[in-house]
Formats: C-alpha cells, sequence, structure tokens
C-alpha cells in the first residue's frame, strides 16, 4: 500500500501517543539550528523522539506515517507488512509488540520508574507482567550503567521472551522497599513487521540503495538523525531529478535493523542484482568526526567516492575498514549477496558514551550537524551518479581541441584546471579509468574532470561506456 501524507491508514488507529522524556544530562549544549533547511531536519527529529519504536508494532508505523509527510504527495512511501511465522532467509518474522505503559510502583502507588516520562525505561520487547513483588525477585530483573549514573541504557530481548526496567543507577539504588507493584502493559502477538521504501527513477534500473533503521524508541543519533537525513536526501534529489533524471534508479529502506533488511532481501531477491552501490546511514547528527565503513571488498566505487567525498569536505574524518557487526550493511555484505554496502557515520557504533543511553537525546545532536550530513551524503550520490567511464574516439595522437572551438567554450576561474583535465580526461578514457580515477591521479576536484568530460562528449571526442 502506499502512504500519502493526508490518507488515514488503518494501521494507525491505535498510535503510541508521544510522550515527554527525562530532561537532558546538564552541560549537554543547545542544539543550534543555522539554516531553515537545518531546523526542518532537526523538527523531524523532535516529531520522531517521543515515540516509542521496536523492531515491529505501531511505533514503527506512526513513525513512517510521519515520514511520509515529511516527504510529501510526490514521493510516495510504500509501506510493506510482514506477517508473524514468514520464513525470512534463515530467519523468521517474530510476533509483533505493543506497548500502552509500564512503571514500578510503591505499594502506597507512588510511581518511582514510569514509561510515561522515559519510553526506555521497559526492556524493549518485554512480555507483559503485572504483580506484587520482592525487592530481591525484582533486582534480576533491572538494567542500570553503574558508570553513567544518571543514565537510563536501552536494552532489548527481541528472540528471548523475557521481561525487565531500564533505569538509572541512582534509581535503581533508591529501590530500597522490601516490595514494590509492578506493571508492563505490553502485548506480544502475531501481527506484522512493518517496513518502507521510497523510489526516485533513473534513467536505469541499476540502483544506489541507502537504509536507515527504524527500530529504536527515543534515541536520536541512533537513529532519528539516519530517519531525518534520509527523508531530506530524498526531497532534495527528487528536486534535482526534476530538471534531470539522475542515471541511477534511487531506493531509499526504513526498515527496522537486521530482521527489517533480512526481510527485505528476501522478498527482493531479483532486484538485489541491481544493487550497484548502497550504504547505510546511521549516528548522523554528533559531534564526532565523521567515518566511513568501507564494504566487505573494500575497494568498490561506493568506498572509492566516499573517501574522495569526504577528503573534499575538509570536514575530519576519517575511512575503516570492514567488521562484521554495526548496521543493515552487514546483511547486503553477506556472501550470498556479496553487494557493495558502506556505511556513513559520525559517532561510531557502541564507541559514544552516549550510545544507547538516554543521553542520546535532542541535545545530542543538532540541526547544523545533520545538514552537513545531508551535503556530504548528496555529494556522495551526485558523484556515484556522474562517475562515467568514457572511450576517447580520436585516440591517435591529441585531437586537434582548438579547431573544435573547445577553448572558446572554457569559462570559469579555473580556466587553467579545466584545461588540464580536458588533456587528462583524453589521456586516461580507454575504457578502464573511471572519472574519479582521473580527477585522483590528475589532483583535480572531480568536478572538474567532470565537466572536461561533458565538453568533450559535446564535441564528439568521448562516449561512455
Ligand atoms: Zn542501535
Amino acid at each position: 500500500m502506499s502512504l500519502s501524507p493526508v490518507s488515514k491508514s488503518p494501521v494507525l488507529q491505535n498510535p503510541v501517543s508521544p510522550r515527554p522524556v527525562e530532561p537532558a544530562p546538564a552541560g549537554a549544549a543547545p542544539a543550534q539550528p543555522t539554516s531553515k533547511r537545518g531546523e526542518a531536519m532537526y523538527d523531524l527529529v523532535r516529531e520522531l523522539y517521543p515515540i516509542c519504536r521496536s523492531i515491529t508494532g505501531n511505533g514503527v508505523r506512526q513513525t513512517l506515517q510521519l515520514i511520509a509527510r515529511a516527504l510529501g504527495p510526490e514521493l510516495p512511501l510504500e509501506v510493506s507488512e510482514v506477517p508473524t511465522g514468514t520464513e525470512v532467509l534463515d530467519w523468521t518474522v517474530p510476533k509483533e509488540w505493543n506497548i500502552k505503559g509500564g512503571w514500578i510502583q510503591r505499594l502506597n502507588g507512588e510511581r518511582v520508574i514510569d514509561f510515561e516520562r522515559c519510553n526506555l525505561h521497559v526492556l524493549n520487547y518485554s512480555t507483559p507482567i503485572r504483580q506484587r513483588i520482592s525487592r530481591a525477585e525484582l533486582e534480576p530483573h533491572l538494567y542500570s550503567l553503574p558508570e553513567q549514573p544518571d543514565w537510563v541504557p536501552y536494552r532489548t530481548s527481541y528472540y528471548a521472551e523475557r521481561w525487565g526496567f531500564c533505569l538509572s543507577q541512582r534509581q535503581r539504588e533508591s529501590l530500597t522497599d522490601p516490595e514494590y507493584d509492578i506493571c508492563i502493559d505490553s502485548s506480544l502477538e502475531p501481527g506484522h513487521l512493518t517496513y518502507a521504501e521510497c523510489v526516485i527513477p533513473g534513467q536505469t534500473a541499476q540502483e544506489i540503495v541507502l537504509t536507515a533503521h527504524v527500530c529504536h524508541p527515543s534515541l536520536c543519533n541512533d537513529n532519528l538523525s539516519g530517519l531525518s537525513v534520509a527523508t531530506f536526501l530524498l526531497k532534495e534529489l527528487h528536486a534535482v531529478a526534476q530538471a534531470q533524471q539522475p542515471r541511477y534508479t534511487l531506493r531509499v529502506l526504513f526498515i527496522p535493523g537486521t530482521i527489517g533488511s533480512i526481510s527485505w532481501l528476501a522478498r527482493n531477491r531479483e532486484r538485489a542484482d541491481s544493487i550497484k552501490h548502497g550504504m547505510s546511514l546511521v549516528c548522523l547528527g554528533d559531534a564526532s568526526p565523521y567515518c566511513y565503513k568501507r564494504t566487505l571488498h573494500g575497494q568498490r566505487e561506493i568506498d572509492r567516492v566516499l573517501s574522495h567525498v569526504l577528503a573534499s569536505s575538509g570536514q575530519p574524518h576519517e575511512v575503516i575498514d570492514y567488521f562484521p557487526y554495526g548496521y543493515d550493511e552487514r546483511q547486503f555484505n553477506s556472501p550470498g549477496f556479496a553487494l557493495p554496502f558502506g556505511s556513513i557515520m559520525r559517532g561510531q557504533h557502541g564507541k559514544f558514551p552516549e550510545y544507547h543511553t538516554s543521553a542520546d537525546n535532542l541535545s545530542f545532536i543538532s540541526g547544523q550537524r545533520l545538514e552537513q550530513s545531508l551535503e556530504l551524503c548528496l555529494a556522495a550520490v551526485h558523484m556515484l551518479n556522474d562517475n562515467r567511464t568514457f572511450r576517447n574516439l580520436r585516440p591517435y595522437g591529441e585531437p586537434q581541441l582548438g579547431k573544435r572551438g573547445v577553448y572558446k567554450a572554457l569559462g570559469g576561474a579555473h580556466i587553467a584546471d579545466t584545461q588540464l583535465a580536458l588533456f587528462w580526461v583524453l589521456a586516461l578514457s580507454d575504457e578502464q579509468h573511471d572519472l574519479l580515477s582521473i580527477a585522483e591521479r590528475a589532483k583535480l576536484p572531480f568536478n572538474t574532470v567532470r565537466d572536461a568530460a561533458l565538453l568533450l562528449e559535446r564535441q564528439e571526442l568521448l562516449r561512455a561506456v
């Protein structure tokens, strides 16, 4: 089905209502969006933040509806619902999880831990429970972070049925009564796994696929930042595509981590063969330097493009080798599919202290940094589309450019660079070197080399292969 922003989808009749979460830790810098676009990107995160998401359930559906609204009617979001029990590759779609509330309460009725205040308080995918329990019996069901005594950890138990509460170490230490009343008002029942995709058609059926995971509750960097960057990337590229259709089809997947990409791959085995380049978008709003994680192969075109875009960006960054944990790139790189999937992030998986805690909140990210990440991803997609390989049609000696009016066509502030680029492109257009490798060999900006190639193509001196 297609989710248009004005549709009233029946799956959203019982959404999880937005609720406030606990305040940001002291000392966190307030977010300072610097442009209208950065502000809009941040606003989308702010809107999505209160929703309790998981790998299945109404929180995912409500999130997708808000993304559909942000995309607008010209970019329909296609939503898929995969029934519980469906075999997907070596996995099975689990029961659907939904939650209305959860608390730990003193016998006098005072709620000391409440899901209404912070949706991380209930172990994600917790089974329901309601009973009076001794403090000693409660103890093995509590999760806290002794080294960060004010932060609430984010914990899940998707594939083992159990119940639990996550709380700050200080809250845990304050639970000194002999008995408590506890309640987790959740349901774990046959239902569906929900994911969505949005496509901008290109000149060819070959695809660039980007993923962002939609399964985390109130956590901003991981991965509401990725959802916001992916949404605004689609909006920007849709506008560009109105003027000129891009070479590649762009597909963006908004999917629950791991089981979502496994479900998509299981249902799109043939389409997977069309994926030429891919990347997961994660943790793109914090202040860490950028990090690009290479594909498993390590030397694919997307690896070269991201290395080049980051090096040209002037932003502090590193490029690291593939490792077999992290995000959805793991499924696409698996040897049966062997797709060239990298991952772009700022803070790295599991390596920043706020990772998977209540401190990954609205103060931890900024609109300005979201927008920087958007610019970086846009540059990467444009370069993938523009990075063609040519054949020199006059390869015997240098073609005489003057008589063709090529020099007169040169303009702009960097005529000398462009002229040099013309000769490099002619010299290396042997069907073996793409424009990016020519730019690197010539130590010239990619766009200068691309423009030189376009000029030579118009003069019928080059033909794309
Ligand atoms: Zn995570």
